[in-house]
């Protein structure tokens, strides 16, 4: 469109739109990014990963001088905690990112708007009244917590993760519905704070798509730290009491769950909510998705859509490398986004951390595979520090020895998993890893461990 006021705007200043904003400014765009938040870096950084590693570190650190330095000599009496402190740290830490991402966008001379964007036709947007025109958008709008249709979100008693994470005290009980990674993340915050926490799940294992193995584990570990579970169970009605909320549940153990709070954890939908799509001939699927070619390309051309909006795992990584690879496109440059290594963590305690595929997924894929796995308690180091829980799982492709998939639980896995990733990126083989020098004494020695076991070799297997 010539004479446009910008070559590109980006609706949505989440992960993917800031990320994307900020390659194209690079690449010599003329760029706006507009949110209708006052703050940018959206979900993730606002009331998303960041927030919840946030408290997640804090009870992890209480949780821990209360309970495990005895055993490596260490007294520590009288530990205490500051929930409002615990919530300001977290607050602060949410401004001073945000305030960053506003900072590189004066840096990279992006035009910041701020408000709804609503399309008026497929050249033209709204924001607060004012038009503005671009050659090309990307549509990076996210998505939103599903609430239960019988339990809406009143942010009081019927929490989503946004409500769960500023909650103004510890409350005495908490029911999560939903064991999903961002379920039993919030879980483990509170009971580490000393909620009695329930969680009900309707499918047989907490964390789905995760390998079996480690899922066991994980909610193994999850229940000895007091959590209690009920899975296969469905919740079937909600009755909001005076101090709580009254669950019915179908399951065999029990009928009701009461609490002083519940947390709803059921999953995300896309959200396109007032972006007037319509207009811009721009097409969503029964679920709301934006659907896209290998390209990014929506039903119009020159409308991108990346991130939480379209298909594929919703999480922050993902996102900024569809902004990346979507803006290296307009600009005519061929990146690729790799699927197969994008790495999925829970940020509890074990971590788990996996990318790739899981052995059901190549087992099911027909291939003939290797598996090895090695122990923490068997690693040196996790001996020194005390991480005995935990372990490294590897999965290969027999015929070529190329690793297909990496699942770790632990301490520091999701550190550990990058190893993974590259590996998987880069094709590597499972003798790569192997043969790879780590370094003495460390976790990652456990990698190593692993695919020596899978070839058969493990030296201290
Ligand atoms: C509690 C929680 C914990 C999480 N933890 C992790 C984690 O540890 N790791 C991880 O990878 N992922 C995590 N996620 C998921 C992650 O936050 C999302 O995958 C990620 O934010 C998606 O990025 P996005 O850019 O697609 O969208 P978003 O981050 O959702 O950003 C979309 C932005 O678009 C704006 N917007 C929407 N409509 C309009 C409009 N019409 N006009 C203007 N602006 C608009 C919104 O205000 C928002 O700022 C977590 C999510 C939650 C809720």
């Amino acid at each position: 469109m010539p004479n446009a006021d910008f070559q590109l705007i980006v609706i949505g200043a989440g992960p993917g739109g800031y990320v994307a904003a900020i390659r194209a400014a690079q690449l010599g765009f003329k760029v706006a990014c507009v949110d209708k938040l006052p703050t940018l870096g959206g979900t993730c950084l606002n009331v998303g990963c960041i927030p919840s590693k946030a408290l997640l570190q804090s009870s992890d650190s209480y949780e821990r001088t209360s309970h495990s330095l005895k055993e490596q000599g260490v007294i520590a009496q009288h530990v205490t905690f500051d929930f409002p402190a615990i919530m300001q740290r977290k607050d602060g830490i949410v401004r001073t990112l945000v305030d960053g991402i506003a900072s590189h966008f004066k840096r990279h001379s992006i035009t910041r708007l701020e408000g709804s964007a609503s399309f008026v036709n497929p050249q033209e947007i709204e924001v607060n009244g004012k038009r503005y025109t671009a050659e090309q958008f990307i549509i990076a709008t996210g998505s939103e917590p599903i609430p239960l249709p019988f339990l809406p979100f009143d942010e009081k008693q019927i929490l989503s993760s946004t409500g769960a994470l500023s909650l103004p005290a510890v409350p005495k009980t908490m029911t999560v519905i939903g064991a999903g990674s961002i379920g039993v993340e919030l879980a483990s915050v509170y009971r580490r704070l000393g909620t009695a926490v329930t969680v009900i799940e309707m499918l047989d294992t907490i964390t789905p798509g995760m390998d079996a193995a480690l899922s066991k584990q994980l909610q193994q570990s999850l229940k000895k730290q007091g959590i209690e579970f009920f899975l296969g169970a469905t919740v079937t009605e909600g009755k909001i009491l005076k101090n709580g909320v009254s669950l019915a549940i179908n399951h065999a153990r029990q009928s009701r769950v009461d609490a002083e709070v519940v947390l709803v954890a059921i999953g995300r939908k896309p959200y396109t909510t007032g972006l007037n799509l319509k207009a811009a001939n721009v097409n969503t699927t029964q679920k709301g998705l934006i659907p896209v070619d290998g390209n990014f390309r929506t039903s119009q051309p020159h409308i991108y859509a990346i991130g939480d909006v379209i298909d594929g795992p919703m999480l922050a990584h993902k996102a900024s490398h569809e902004g990346i690879a979507a803006v290296e496109l307009l600009a005519g440059l061929s990146p690729t986004v790799n699927y197969m290594s994008i790495p999925n963590v829970v940020y509890t305690d074990p971590e788990v951390a996996s990318v790739g595929m899981t052995e059901a997924e190549a087992t099911a894929s027909g291939r003939k595979i290797l598996t090895g796995t090695s122990h923490f308690r068997g690693n040196a180091r996790a001996r020194c520090s005390g991480d005995l829980t935990g372990l490294v799982k590897v999965v290969g492709d027999e015929a070529t020895g190329r690793l297909l998939g990496m699942h770790l639980i632990g301490a520091h896995a999701s550190e550990m998993i990058s190893e993974g990733v590259i590996a998987l990126d880069k094709k590597a083989t499972l003798s790569d890893l192997a043969h790879a020098c780590h370094p003495h004494p460390t976790l990652s020695e456990a990698i190593m461990e692993a695919c020596q076991q899978a070839l058969g070799f493990a030296i201290h297997g």
